[in-house]
């Protein structure tokens, strides 16, 4: 496989490994190569199990000695993502690269870049980890968002002239509704204010009153192949993701725009690998952007199970160079994510073989050593033909699982 030392020759077949004079969009990694994932959560961890199945080896790097992905690595890594060293022993190892965590740095993945392939690279990474810049992008590129406005300091919040309710989002490092305030009137604004302090800028955004939450997962190779899933239902608890339905209920002409949508917006960006656009659908209908994911979503995970090929599939087609193919759906499917201490449930064994009597429930645990509030432990799939059916066994499930 392509090392450092033979990173610049072109292997016998005509393919070529990572290198860099040689690295056009149609070059192929041969299987048996080391693919390296960045981030080791359970993004990675099903990355790396697909990984495996196709005949490719893993590297992943990951702070957390114990990251789930970490599982299935042929070559683990546990440094911080600014270390000089474990870039090079990384990039030594690993014949192209992938990320499944929106908030690695843009350094590393610059620095990386200038060694080995890395999809989706550091221009979707960069949008997808500052909500100031995606919003401006999606803006430059006509593309619907809510309404919003972009504030440095706390004090600025007084003199933003949207309609209220406001939610107030850190413009880095936010996730599953952490960095998030909700402002409901004129009289929240102090409170929140107080709460802001110096870790600027913030995006404020209009509260949409949106019917449904849609995601759309995308595969691009770079050049004119995009290939989607069908738009995803998602439910959010406080800001995380509860539920995911399969297909969305949504009409056919929703699900047509809502998928040309995603595909302008990946397009716009340009960059091969697969990502997922999260949309709200009003009461109107109109549909507006909320975030752009670079990289597989828990929202699809239910694809494994479910589509003739899986996002994590697709991911690594897009970064290795093999055919990118369209998705066709096997079966519907209702997603119930298992949260924080609900795991702990999960595991009691009354309550795991009566979920297991059903026969469309499929458990998977993450391998998450420490359970914290609200941290996606596993999810629970239930997948067969009644999409009625599934939704109410999910919700049964989720009372066991919460009491
Ligand atoms: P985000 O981190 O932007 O994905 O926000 C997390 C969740 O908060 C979303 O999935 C929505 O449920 C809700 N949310 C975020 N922004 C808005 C908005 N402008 N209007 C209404 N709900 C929102």
């Amino acid at each position: 496989m392509a090392k450092h030392s033979d990173r610049n020759r072109v292997v016998e077949s005509g393919v070529t490994g990572c290198d860099l004079r040689t690295d056009d969009r149609n070059s192929l990694i041969p299987l048996g190569s080391t693919l390296g994932m960045l981030g080791g959560g359970q993004i990675g961890g099903f990355f790396a199990e697909s990984a495996l199945r196709f005949g490719y080896k893993v590297a992943v790097w990951d702070p957390s000695p114990n990251a789930p992905a970490k599982r299935y690595a042929s070559v683990a890594f546990d440094a911080p993502f600014d270390d000089p060293d474990t870039l090079t022993k990384f990039a030594d190892v690993s014949d192209c690269a992938s990320l499944e965590w929106e908030n690695i740095p843009v350094s590393l993945t610059n620095a990386l870049e200038k060694i080995i392939r890395v999809r989706p690279g550091s221009k979707s990474l960069g949008l997808a980890q500052d909500r100031t810049q995606e919003k401006q992008f999606l803006t430059e590129n006509h593309i619907p968002v809510t309404k919003y406005a972009v504030i440095e300091n706390p004090s600025e919040l007084g003199g933003v002239q949207l309609e209220l309710p406001w939610i107030v989002k850190t413009a880095t490092l936010g996730y599953d509704g952490h960095g998030q305030w909700r402002i409901s009137n004129s009289r929240d604004i102090a409170d929140i204010q107080d709460v802001l302090k110096g870790n600027g800028p913030w995006v404020v955004e209009q509260v949409v009153p949106f019917k449904i939450e849609l995601s759309v997962v995308v595969g691009y190779d770079g050049g004119t192949k995009l290939v989607h899933f069908p738009p995803t239902e998602n439910i959010h608890e406080n800001g995380i993701l509860r539920i995911s339905i399969s297909p969305a209920r949504i009409s056919s002409e929703v699900e047509r725009r809502a998928e040309d949508l995603a595909q302008e917006v990946i397009k716009n960006i340009g960059e091969p690998g697969v990502f997922c656009v999260e949309m709200f659908l009003l009461e109107n209908e109109d549909l507006l952007v909320n975030e752009i994911a670079p990289r597989p979503h828990n929202s699809g995970h239910h694809t494994i199970d479910t589509f003739t090929v899986s996002q994590y599939e697709l991911q690594i087609r897009a970064l290795t160079g093999l055919p990118l193919v369209t998705p066709q759906q096997i079966t519907s499917s209702v997603l119930l994510n298992v949260l924080g201490d609900e795991y702990t449930n999960l595991t009691d064994l009354y309550t795991t073989t009566s979920i297991l009597q059903n026969q469309s429930a499929r458990i998977y645990s993450y391998g998450k050593q420490d359970v914290r509030p609200g941290r996606k432990m596993g999810h629970i799939l239930f997948n067969g033909p009644s999409q009625g059916d599934l939704l109410s066994e999910a919700l049964e499930t989720h009372k066991i699982l919460t009491k």
